[in-house]
């Protein structure tokens, strides 16, 4: 009796072994179909991502880490195994800037501003790479860069001037705030500010001109902002000045409190920043 119950039990295990090995080779092999078919390469070394990346995992152990899927999921397979692990060696930045007297704006960014990201950030804003929509969202809520649960919680992307938004076709600021809107089950609102002016971009401009390129720029939705608490979404913080402009705007629109997430922060070192002491982190 014992004995055709442990001839059983291991009956069961070598079944079990082989249909584990089944499903992997299948997987394996939808990947591979899928890279060939798809041509998706990581858009920073550019070598095939899934492909490469599931070989490597086959080399590392027999089994399919959860990491590696975990990291799938994260980046759906725009950026490679690899790439994808040298980005995360730049930490995250903590930013603060004055308000006014009484207020502080922090701005918390997933990484800095590197070459590798620099490259990303171009994709996506002006090669319609939107693959890219979920490894920012990874990197801007990294360790680090956690919304607090609060009440009366909205997302608010950055607005882009509608003569801009209908030439790229999209606001890359708004996707990823869709993005981790629907992670975080937070309310994106999207028409709570609006851009009223066509702006020129802030790091070809001097002090003064910056400075006035913002004034009334924006324009907040008193209705939608009331007493919200805001969390201001960006792919990029360079000065930081657009988002104190918008915060101002929004603060002037009665919201409760403002907090800034960007993907990347340019850290600038010979550029003055009023106002602004970015803190490394
Ligand atoms: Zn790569």
């Amino acid at each position: 009796m014992a004995k055709s119950q442990s001839v059983r039990v291991a009956a069961s295990r070598v079944l079990l072994k082989l249909w584990r090995s089944i499903a992997f080779s299948i997987r394996l092999l939808w990947n591979l179909i899928l890279a060939l078919a798809t041509e998706e390469r990581c858009r920073l070394c550019t070598r095939y991502i899934d492909i490469l990346g599931w070989l490597n995992e086959v080399t590392a152990a027999d089994t399919v880490s959860p990491a590696y899927l975990e990291h799938l999921n994260a980046t759906s397979a725009a950026i490679c195994h690899t790439c994808w692990h040298s980005l995360l060696l730049n930490k995250p930045i903590v930013s603060r800037y004055s308000v006014d007297d009484t207020k502080q704006l922090h701005v918390y960014s997933g990484i800095g501003y590197t070459e590798s990201m620099k490259t990303l950030v171009r994709r996506f804003k002006y090669d319609k790479d939107l693959l890219l929509t979920k490894p920012f969202c990874s990197l801007l809520l990294r360790e680090g860069t956690n919304i607090e649960r609060a009440d009366n919680l909205i997302l608010v992307p950055v607005p882009l001037h509608w003569r801009r938004k209908h030439e790229r076709g999209y606001n890359q600021s708004a996707l990823v705030a869709t993005a981790i809107g629907k992670q975080k089950q937070i309310p994106v609102v999207e028409k709570a500010l609006s851009r009223r002016k066509m702006t020129e971009p802030q790091n070809k401009l001097t002090k003064e001109a910056r400075q006035d390129n913002l004034t009334n720029a924006f324009r907040g939705n008193e209705k939608l902002l009331r007493n919200k608490n805001v969390v201001l979404i960006d792919d990029v913080c360079t000065s930081g000045a657009t988002l104190l402009e918008c915060t101002r705007e929004i603060y002037r629109c009665g919201a409760s409190s403002v907090l800034g997430l960007t993907v990347a922060r340019a850290v600038l070192i010979h550029q003055e920043v009023e106002n602004a002491e970015p803190i490394d982190r």
